[in-house]
């Protein structure tokens, strides 16, 4: 849908991935949106976070990208006229590193309010890491058990630590709920990838639109769904009661309902995402069309996951390499592949079709009945 925009201004080149790119883009009704992509604090294939910049009741600002960004952002602004201190109010997508990473640096630059999902703050002192990564069900043991073997544990990294007591200062301006309108942006909850991922809409109209969807639809890649989960005390007692059933937050069922709903926004919906929007010389203008193929997407691996674990019961780890037999998974990459098959196994537990034996293998139950969940998404 490179012919959405009916003029796309490159103000600053970037690299191959398209970190340090800025780009003026112009909409059907004469909407200027800009961007600029800033660098991940690490090397990271999902490549650098677009920030979006325009205006919506004063200078709005999508996701500012990772503590490292604040330079780039800032020259880049520059090229179109603007500065960090011209900005109204900083939204995040959602709490991740390459998302609010940047936040105290651009809130205090900028004076600016602070937006994020009111579900953001109340989960804020709690690693998101570490709350996924609890071993809350038989499944999720075998996932420990599995990763233990394969040599791999978690790391807490400086970068990892730095992040945290930074989220510690940030102070939410004004929470999103869902639904909430503001100028021309209405805020939808997309749950899913992270419990407090947000996509803000403009429109649709006729034969027109514009989703920002942070992570939750992205180019090229296929964002990593949550697994189920489920609060520690101290969690639970920090989260307004609204929030206190972990199923609405997370998992690829949750993931799935939420891709849904912005495939129903309608297929001329064009699609800015927070990620690869420019990759390896080339754009990636999309609509909401890509959100229903990542649903197919997904219905695609579960119904592999289920010819793979058989009638007879499988060890995890041979469910996921078979799972993900043509790349090469080691360490880090074998634990996130890990991970990923995992969320995919409990939709096929809930749904009847898998089960976890007492000795942690995988069997098919016989039944196929994903299919109708995925029907009545
Ligand atoms: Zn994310
Ligand atoms: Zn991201």
């Amino acid at each position: 849908m490179a012919d959405y925009f009916t003029e796309i201004d490159v103000l600053r080149n970037g690299d191959s991935a398209g970190n340090g790119m800025v780009l003026g883009l112009t909409d059907p009704q004469g909407r200027r949106i800009h961007t600029v992509a800033v660098p991940q604090e690490s090397h990271s294939h999902t490549g650098p976070t677009w920030a979006y910049i325009f205006e919506n009741e004063g200078l709005t600002l999508i996701d500012p990208g990772a503590a490292a960004s604040f330079d780039l952002l800032q020259s880049g602004m520059a090229l179109f006229g603007s500065s960090p201190a011209d900005i109204e109010r900083v939204v995040i997508t959602h709490g991740h590193a390459d998302h609010d990473g940047g936040v105290a640096q651009i809130v205090e630059a900028s004076g600016a309010e602070f937006w994020a999902h009111d579900i953001y703050q109340p989960l804020l002192p709690f690693d998101p890491r570490d709350l996924q990564l609890r071993a809350t069900s038989p499944i999720k043991e075998a996932m420990w058990a599995t990763a233990r073997a394969n040599g791999f544990s978690p790391s807490n990294s400086d970068e990892r630590t730095r992040y945290m007591a930074s989220r510690a200062t940030h102070q939410v301006g004004h929470h999103i709920h869902p639904g909430e309108q503001q100028g021309e942006l209405r805020y939808m909850h997309a749950p899913g990838h992270s419990p407090d991922e947000i996509c803000a809409v403009i429109g649709p109209g006729i034969g027109s639109g514009i989703v920002f969807t942070g992570d939750h639809v992205l180019p090229e890649i296929s964002p990593h769904p949550t697994m189920k989960t489920d609060y520690p005390r101290q969690v639970r007692s920090n989260l307004p009661t609204r929030y206190h059933n972990p199923d609405e937050s997370y998992g690829l069922l949750t993931y799935l309902r939420s891709l849904q709903r912005v495939a129903d926004l309608g297929a001329e919906v064009a699609v800015l995402p927070a990620h690869r929007l420019y990759n390896n010389h080339k754009f990636n203008f999309q609509t909401t069309q890509r959100a229903a193929d990542l649903i197919r997407f997904h219905a695609r691996r579960l119904g592999r996951i289920l010819v793979t674990a058989g009638p007879e019961p499988q060890p995890l780890e041979d469910v996921t390499r078979r799972t993900f037999e043509r790349r090469k998974l080691e360490g880090g990459n074998f634990f996130a592949a890990l991970t990923e098959v995992v969320a995919h196994i409990e939709l096929l537990e809930d749904s009847g079709d898998l089960e976890v034996t007492d000795d942690q293998r995988l069997r098919r139950t016989g039944q196929e009945n994903y299919q109708e969940l995925l029907r009545e998404l």
